[in-house]
C-alpha cells in the first residue's frame, strides 16, 4: 500500500472553509459570517442530540423534538456553533425543514439558510418564534428593531403566543411542526366551544 504524499494528507485533514465564526461582544457570543453570504445559501446544518423537552439552547425541530448540543460538547466545538445564534425580529437567516413524518417530526437535515444578503462579519440571526412553540426561557427582545422602538419591543415566548397578525408576518419561514401544533390547538378549541 502506498503512503499518501504529505500534501495529500494535509489536504485530507484541511477543514472546509468556515462559513461562520463566533464573536464575543461585551462578553456575549454571537454567530457572525466568515465571508459574504448570498440569499438562499446554506449557512450550516443543525447537528446535536434530540430531547423531548426544550432547554435554553435547544432548537425545536419537530413536534416533540428539541435539538441541543451534546452535554460534553466544548464551547469552541464548531459543529455546535449554531447554539450562539441570537434571535432577531427581522432576521437574516431562517431554518429550512425537510420532509416530516406523520407526527410532524422532521426526518431530513435541518439547514440554516440566508434570507437576506449577509456581509462578512455581519451577525447571523433567526426569529426564534419560527421554530419554538413555547420557550422554556422567554426573554425581552434586544434585537435592533426592538431597541429602536422600545414601546413596541416584544417578549419572545414562542409561536404559541403570537397573534394572528404576527403569525402572518413570519409565515414564509415558520417550521412545519408549528403549523401542525397550531392546527391541533384550533381543532381542540373548536371541540371545546359550546
Ligand atoms: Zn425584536
Amino acid at each position: 500500500m502506498s503512503r499518501p504524499s504529505v500534501a495529500r494528507r494535509l489536504a485530507l485533514r484541511a477543514p472546509a472553509p468556515a462559513t461562520v465564526l463566533v464573536a464575543r461582544i461585551s462578553g456575549a457570543r454571537h454567530l457572525v459570517a466568515a465571508h459574504a453570504i448570498d440569499v438562499g445559501a446554506t449557512i450550516l446544518e443543525l447537528d446535536g442530540v434530540v430531547a423531548a423537552t426544550p432547554d435554553r439552547y435547544s432548537v425545536q425541530i419537530g413536534r416533540d423534538q428539541h435539538l441541543a448540543p451534546p452535554a460534553d460538547a466544548g464551547d469552541d466545538d464548531d459543529a455546535y456553533f449554531w447554539r450562539y445564534l441570537n434571535h432577531a425580529c427581522e432576521p437574516n437567516a431562517a431554518f429550512s425543514f425537510g420532509a416530516s413524518d406523520d407526527d410532524g417530526d422532521d426526518t431530513a437535515p435541518v439547514r440554516l439558510v440566508a434570507i437576506r444578503p449577509i456581509r462578512r462579519g455581519g451577525e447571523i440571526t433567526f426569529d426564534y418564534t419560527t421554530t419554538e412553540w413555547d420557550m422554556s426561557v422567554p426573554f425581552p427582545c434586544g434585537c435592533a428593531r426592538c431597541l429602536a422602538q422600545p414601546a413596541k419591543a416584544r417578549v419572545v415566548r414562542g409561536y404559541k403566543h403570537l397573534t394572528e397578525t404576527e403569525r402572518r408576518r413570519i409565515s414564509a419561514h415558520v417550521a412545519p411542526h408549528l403549523r401542525q401544533l397550531a392546527r391541533e390547538r384550533s381543532r381542540e378549541a373548536q371541540r371545546a366551544a359550546p
